[in-house]
């Protein structure tokens, strides 16, 4: 059995349109093929998670987007006030609700790790770029700070790690100063990618945000040597107490959003060196937009930190009818080490000017 596994069918409300690249089928096909292996018993958070989204969000915006999913909106320049109405966030009706049914999994799921539960999965959550009074990037409500901050009702230090193709800014902002809360993102540097930040030099005031940015075209032997030198490194200092692990799986060479070029087994070996850290973790999904990865990347991810076994093989009729047959990848992007002139300058900066101001508890 997975431990604590939050999920309800009303999670797939979150839905801005066919033609959005974030769709509900991910979660979907995540949870019949959970269904399929036998693994997962499936707990329902319930519905309401509004005194938990007013942890990290404006009252104002959370009643803005109460407003926007009834079609109550007065103007399209209180939508867009708001980060409704572009191409990324359509408004759509019962955002809300949706928004806070998946928000309610990660509070669900955070309450659990912070009764003493070693793991805690809520995999429709993740929505990293949301803002503390706008909607960013796919995402209305920041689950994963939400998570954090119930987490540090009992503990000390806790860190947030993002390994999702996109850099982890709503995450990172709202916890900039705080010097309890470390936050850790290995992204597509952003240059010409949204969001536009995660640069090695946003360490924050007190350096509890650190930054991975690597290069489109970065093969995933790379990627995951910066993980273990930058990510891994910090945590090794920063000694938390708890994580909040976002499981974002469009870093994957298919995917249609991004450049990275990772594999599934690449990608996964950064959740298995997280696992291994060994202290209690809240996981959340994230993006991913390539139907054939996203649910093999995330059933894996789930095995792997419940201790269980990948099978080579995805179960029949669900491989061959969504054309995945395997959880992992055949063969490895070329050429190897791609991007690791520009990820040892990110790895030198902050070995230089990061790493040794990084709180720790001696
Ligand atoms: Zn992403």
């Amino acid at each position: 059995m997975l431990p604590r596994f939050y999920y309800h069918p009303r999670m797939l409300g979150y839905d801005f349109g066919p033609r959005h690249p974030l769709k509900p089928e991910r979660l979907r096909r995540t949870i019949e093929l959970l269904e399929a292996l036998g693994q997962t018993e499936f707990l329902d958070p319930g519905p309401d998670a509004r005194e938990d989204v007013l942890r990290v969000h404006d009252l104002e915006f959370v009643d803005a987007v109460a407003l926007i999913g009834s079609g109550m909106a007065p103007s399209q320049g209180f939508e867009s006030k708001f980060g409704f109405g572009s191409l990324d966030n359509p408004s759509f009706p019962g955002v809300y609700e949706a928004s806070l049914a998946y928000s309610a999994g990660t509070a669900a799921a955070a309450r659990d790790v912070l009764g003493g539960a070693p793991l805690a999965f809520n995999i429709s959550g993740g929505l990293h770029h949301a803002h503390r009074n706008k909607a960013s990037g796919f995402c209305v409500f920041d689950d994963p700070a939400i998570a954090l901050h119930i987490l540090r009702e009992r503990f000390d230090r806790v860190a947030y790690v993002d390994i999702d193709l996109h850099h982890g800014d709503g995450v990172q902002w709202m916890f900039y100063d705080d010097p309890n809360v470390l936050t850790c993102s290995i992204h597509q540097e952003g240059s010409r990618f949204f969001p536009g930040t995660g640069w090695v030099e946003e360490s924050g005031p007190v350096f509890t945000s650190v930054n991975a940015p690597l290069q489109s075209g970065t093969t995933g032997d790379v990627w995951l040597e910066a993980f273990e030198r930058i990510v891994m490194d910090a945590l090794r200092r920063f000694q938390p107490q708890a994580i909040v692990l976002q499981m974002g799986t469009d870093a994957h060479e298919y995917d249609p959003l991004g450049g990275l070029r990772l594999t599934a087994q690449e990608w996964l070996e950064a959740v298995v060196r997280v696992r291994d850290f060994g202290v209690p973790i809240v996981a959340v999904g994230g993006g991913g937009y390539c139907l054939t990865t996203v649910p093999r990347m995330w059933v894996a991810a789930c095995l792997t930190l419940s201790g269980l076994e990948v099978p080579q093989n995805v179960p029949e009729p669900l491989g061959t009818r969504w054309g995945m047959p395997r959880f992992f990848d055949d063969d490895l992007p070329e050429p190897r080490g791609s991007g690791a002139a520009y990820a040892q300058r990110a790895i030198d900066f902050y070995l230089n000017s990061v790493a040794g101001f990084i709180p720790n508890p001696h």
